[in-house]
């Protein structure tokens, strides 16, 4: 039965990290995982997340089932800052925890099936665990591009995916700091988006995984909190590994906004199920810690902090880019200054992407995609030399 399984193929970015590790030379930089880092290189536990882990140690009296729905507290302290403080949506709202946004991101697929959704318009690239997701589910994934040449996002493209929807169609959308291109929509877009799903009724999935890491905790929701205001239904992934750092943690969360606070009861009910099925409930530890965090004025304090260090030093990345591309015109970086998050993609070629490896000991995935926090202070002129070498005419 077994011998019948082919091989799948290895992860691309798993066999590149192994690459780096065996790379010996002293000066390597690694722009391939998908993790924020310090001016040091490193990916340290938040200094509010230690805090809060050492009192979840200190106090926690049990480790007993919790159920399907995970730590109720934790989904709860999270609404204002994803929903805003008093929003009037949040009586429309129910939430729950996941094993990490990517079980959010499958409870919403898997929950828009049971409800009858057959296809989902993703803009493409996207974060590849989405159509895997999809395909995994059985649902048919349509395409529509992301963003467009001149590295703006292509509002077109969405408004049209949005608009030729059939009834049992759904769009999912990246809330902010878009993975891989870091091209976000505009407020204007966002607008034109939530006019869209209104007119058309079309069930929009947001997957929120940076929030607090574009421009700012409000800043990077104002979208989808449009949108929110101007449907009757949505269902809202949402990922705490990258600003709070929980990554191996597994830490998500997954909201259903129904059309009738009453509707939300059978909603959730059928969410549970999923969960029951897949997971049945989701790792405890790090949603703790993010509700003690949350929950204590000075942790939360602490935590901002550490988020405003981690954003800002990503923009002075970016911007020390876009100002290299202005010096010596021809890099690809001019878009950078002005697109959010971890990530970029560089117009590279594989032979390009190749040389910066081979040469120049940097590793990018194959995409071209780059995470801007791998490069700091001490790397990154090298980073601008080595890609002024490969793309010299
Ligand atoms: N959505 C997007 C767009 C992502 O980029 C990621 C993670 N890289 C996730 C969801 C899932 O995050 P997590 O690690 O919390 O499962």
């Amino acid at each position: 039965m077994l011998d019948k399984l082919e091989a799948q193929p290895a992860d691309a970015l798993l066999a590149l990290i192994k690459m780096y590790a065996a790379d010996e030379r002293a000066d390597k930089i690694d722009l391939g995982v998908g993790v924020y880092r310090t001016n040091d290189g490193a990916t340290p536990v938040f200094r509010a997340i230690k805090q809060a882990e050492q009192r979840l140690i200190d106090e926690q009296d049990s480790k007993s089932y919790l159920g399907p729905e995970g730590d109720t507290g934790f989904v709860e302290v999270l609404q204002p800052y994803i929903f805003g403080e008093s929003s009037p949506l949040l009586p429309r709202i129910e939430g729950m925890q996941t094993p990490g946004g990517t079980g959010a991101v499958r409870l919403a697929v898997a929950l828009a099936a049971k409800a009858g959704v057959t296809r989902i318009h993703l803009g493409t690239p996207s974060w590849p665990n989405h159509a895997q997701i999809l395909g995994d589910v059985g649902v048919e994934t349509v395409t529509f591009s992301h963003a467009t040449s001149g590295g703006e996002a292509d509002i077109d493209a969405v408004l049209g995916a949005i608009r030729s929807a059939g009834p049992s169609d759904a769009v999912l959308l990246h809330g902010c700091c878009h993975n891989p291109t870091g091209i976000d929509y505009t407020a204007d877009q966002w607008n034109a988006i939530a006019a869209a799903f209104a007119e058309t009724g079309v069930l929009p999935i947001l997957d929120i995984a940076y929030q607090g890491l574009g421009l700012g905790m409000d800043e990077d929701v104002a979208g989808v909190r449009n949108v929110l205001e101007a449907v009757p239904e949505a269902l809202i992934a949402y990922s705490c590994d990258k600003n709070f750092g929980l990554y191996r943690d597994r830490v998500g969360a997954f909201y259903m906004m129904a059309k009738e606070p009453g509707q939300l009861g059978a909603i959730a009910s059928n969410a549970n199920a999923l969960a029951r099925a897949n997971w049945s409930m989701p790792p405890d530890h790090g949603g703790a810690a993010v509700r003690i965090a949350l929950s204590d004025e000075g942790m939360t304090k602490v935590w901002q902090d550490e988020l405003d260090d981690m954003r800002s030093r990503m923009r002075r990345v970016r911007d020390r880019l876009a100002a290299a591309d202005n010096e010596a015109p021809g890099l690809g970086l001019s878009a950078l200054a002005s697109q959010n998050g971890l990530f970029a993609m560089l117009p590279l070629s594989k032979e390009q992407i190749v040389s910066l490896r081979e040469d120049h000991a940097i590793y990018m995935a194959g995409s071209g995609r780059i995470n801007v926090a791998g490069l700091h202070a001490g790397n990154t002129e090298k980073f601008i030399a080595a890609l002024a070498d490969v793309t010299k005419g």
